[in-house]
């Protein structure tokens, strides 16, 4: 019998250039013989995954594709992984409710998003990061604004109904306005889902280069909350739900993928720098794609089997970036024990400093945690 509910994610590690802010794994430019030897490699990979456990074991409700640029396969590849997965895991991507792609608008075709729907992808995440040329140029990204609306009218043209967008905010130079004008014009195409992510700076990145050697300058932190509350604003007041501190969902819309990660739910992970997480064991696949394509073995170091107090702290923690928090009674099904008892002191903590609220068996973060989520998070780990 399936009984266990699981996603699957899987990497594609190339790109067609690299973007400032970015420290995501991926390789710039792969030839088309790199592209084909990496996606048998995954096959290789689902196939010995596959021998692990039982087809009928795991009940798949989201498969997620993302990178990287995806959509930097050709369809014939994009074909094959498919087919493979589908094959392997006994199932038809037609039958899932989530199956998603993340593209870049640079890489938009109208013929290839036709494609996309046939081979049974239902929701599509596009990276925009910004509406402003200058601000693109700045970013390193390779795609305009133009690029993005076409995209989007391609997108609506192949029948896609389900479109995420991702948002960057407080990037240098960038103004309020500037996010702001990108979400309301954004908002007269079909999208339902918004991810808004203030830029964080990543150790070794060209960004982190640049501001070494002063050749930019960061914004004023002290803009960057007041940014955030008009972007929640702005968002409510279009109609989109407040569901996790970067994320934004028209009703019935909320990224099954992610509730996943967020609600300590199975997912398996395939590619260098994925991973996967079924039942108590965590695997982060190491960021390499000669040792993947090799074949080496996962490093032991990147093997997680995680204690009963590790999986409650992830609970704790993932969980209230969900701006519904947590429920005890849900807690209790899973570990046979209360929160309230198991956190007691940083549950006191943090309701004295009023960065959580509890109403009956649920704690949420306050207005006021939401700004300080990360010291929230680290309030739970021993
Ligand atoms: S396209 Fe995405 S993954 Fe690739 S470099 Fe840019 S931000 Fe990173």
């Amino acid at each position: 019998m399936k009984n266990k509910p699981a996603g699957i994610y899987i990497h594609i590690p190339f790109c067609s250039s690299k973007c400032s802010y970015c420290n995501f794994y991926s390789i710039v430019n792969p030839s088309s013989s790199v592209i084909h030897n990496y996606n048998t490699c995954l096959c290789d990979e689902i196939t010995r995954t596959l021998r692990e456990y039982s087809k009928s074991d795991y009940n798949i409700s989201s498969v997620y594709l993302g990178g990287g640029t995806p959509n930097i396969l050709p369809l014939n590849e994009l074909e094959k992984l498919i087919r493979h997965l589908e094959d392997k895991f006994d199932l038809s991507l037609n039958e899932i409710k989530e199956v998603t792609i993340e593209v870049n608008p640079n890489l938009s075709d109208l013929n290839y998003f036709k494609k996309l729907k046939d081979l049974g992808f239902n929701r599509i995440s596009v990276g925009v990061q910004s509406l402003n040329n200058g601000i693109l140029k700045l970013m390193g990204r390779k795609h305009t604004k133009e690029d993005v609306f076409n995209c989007l009218d391609y997108l609506s043209t192949a029948g896609f109904t389900n479109i995420s967008t991702d948002l960057m905010f407080n990037y240098p130079t960038q103004t309020e306005e500037d996010v702001l004008d990108a979400i309301k014009t954004l908002s007269h195409y079909p999208i339902n889902h918004f991810s808004v992510y203030s830029l964080s700076v990543e150790p070794k990145t060209i960004l982190a280069k640049q501001l070494e050697n002063k050749k930019i300058k960061l914004n004023r932190e002290d803009n960057e909350r007041k940014i955030y509350y008009h972007i929640n604003s702005t968002l409510k007041h279009l109609g989109f739900n407040h569901y996790e501190i970067s994320n934004y969902a028209k009703l019935g819309y909320e990224s099954r993928q992610n509730n996943l990660y967020w609600k300590q739910g199975r997912y398996f992970g395939f590619g260098p720098a994925a991973s996967s997480f079924l039942g108590n064991t965590r695997i982060d696949r190491p960021a390499n794609l000669k040792a993947y394509m090799n074949k080496d073995p996962i490093p032991e170091e990147n093997i997680f089997s995680l204690s009963e107090r590790e999986l409650k702290e992830e609970f704790m923690f993932l969980g209230l970036r969900r701006l519904e928090g947590i429920n005890d009674s849900d807690y209790q099904k899973r570990y046979n024990s209360s929160f309230f008892t198991d956190f007691r002191d940083p549950i006191n903590r943090l309701l004295e400093n009023k960065t959580i609220s509890i109403n009956q068996d649920n704690i949420k973060l306050t207005p006021l945690g939401l700004d300080f989520a990360d010291r929230v998070s680290l309030e739970f780990l021993l």
